[in-house]
């Protein structure tokens, strides 16, 4: 075969894949869990000590993470790969007044959202990530991984952490501390949080204690439960003027770490999603660079065969 000939088939086989290539299909948005686990946090809550940082890497083992050139202290500003946990802060002109857009300040704690279709799992083309379909916990296999990080690309709250600094990297995030539920332990954020801001449980029921406390009068005293919802521990305290809605119920499909506010969840940095799934857009791109794949691989094909004829010839 000549090169003339074998870019006419090569062209004919990318115009029959193109021809082909429709648009991905749509499909409908995964569902809730039941039973799922998740966390609550409520920013009106939290006081900004970080013990849920230290708790988090002190379970997990991460090392140190700095931000001041001396590298004294573990002071990551925001998730890194040694980081699946962070307290950010927000603030406003005098920032007198916490949990006041203005002139106010809040704190805002970030890990993976554990989404109810996470755009992390549909974008990976090799399943290294997954729900788990009993907790609906997203979980990383680093033997399955091949390092594209397409997971980072489609995650929509920027979680997903790749480890540049290392010959052999791996993906790094919260699963929810699945090592120490599988003994009976709650996750170690949740655990150490001292005021009760972070709270560990089904997400059916800490979405009722979310909805529960949005009822509450701004300035009364009310009973907050600590480590667990509907747990045994609960501390009192003054409710303060929240934001009505519950982060995570609904944006981007769902996810089973929920958030409460008194400062709006934009301004927390908190992504205005749409309730639309972003893996259903993010298996659409990863549907059309597959479809996309193909025609390098027709191309592959006519090349394999031109050199097989031509040592046949010779
Ligand atoms: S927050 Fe990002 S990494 Fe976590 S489950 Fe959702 S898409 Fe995946
Ligand atoms: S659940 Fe565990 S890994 Fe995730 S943020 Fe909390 S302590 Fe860290
Ligand atoms: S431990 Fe609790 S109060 Fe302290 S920063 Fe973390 S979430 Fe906030």
């Amino acid at each position: 075969m000549k090169r003339r000939d074998f870019l006419k088939v090569a062209a004919a086989g990318g115009l029959m894949v193109a021809a082909n290539a429709g648009p991905a299909l749509a499909r409908d948005a995964k569902a809730r869990i039941t039973g799922a686990v998740g966390l609550l946090y409520d920013s009106t809550v939290c006081v900004g000590c970080k013990a849920c940082v230290s708790a988090c890497k002190q379970y997990n083992e991460t090392p140190p993470s700095f931000s001041s050139s001396d590298e004294l202290w573990d002071n990551p500003l925001d998730n890194d790969s040694k980081t699946y946990n962070s307290i950010k802060l927000y603030k406003d002109g005098t920032a007198e007044v916490k949990d006041r857009e203005k002139d106010g300040h809040a704190y805002i704690k970030r890990q993976c959202m554990h989404c109810v279709d996470p755009a992390c799992a549909s974008a990976c083309p090799v399943s290294a990530l997954k729900k788990d379909e009993k907790t609906g916990i997203v979980t990383y296999n680093k033997d399955a991984c091949i390092g594209c990080r397409y997971c980072q690309l489609a995650c929509p709250f920027n979680i997903p952490k790749f480890e540049w600094e290392k010959a052999f990297p791996e993906i790094r995030k919260c699963e929810l501390c699945s090592h120490r539920l599988k003994k009976g332990e709650i996750p170690a954020c949740a655990e150490f949080c001292p005021t009760g801001a972070c709270v560990f449980g089904p997400v059916e029921e800490l979405l009722a204690e979310a909805k529960k406390r949005l009822t509450y009068k701004p300035g009364d005293s009310e009973m907050y439960p600590v480590e667990r919802v509907n747990g045994r521990q609960m501390t009192e305290r003054m409710v303060v003027p929240y934001i009505p809605r519950v982060y995570g119920e609904k944006e981007g499909g769902g996810t089973q770490v929920l958030y409460l506010a008194g400062v709006p969840f934009d301004k927390l940095g908190l992504p205005d999603l749409e309730e639309k799934p972003s893996a259903q857009q993010s298996e659409t791109i990863q549907h059309t660079l597959y479809k996309g794949m193909i025609a390098p691989i027709v191309f592959l094909g006519g090349l394999v065969y031109i050199v097989h004829k031509n040592t046949k010839d010779e």
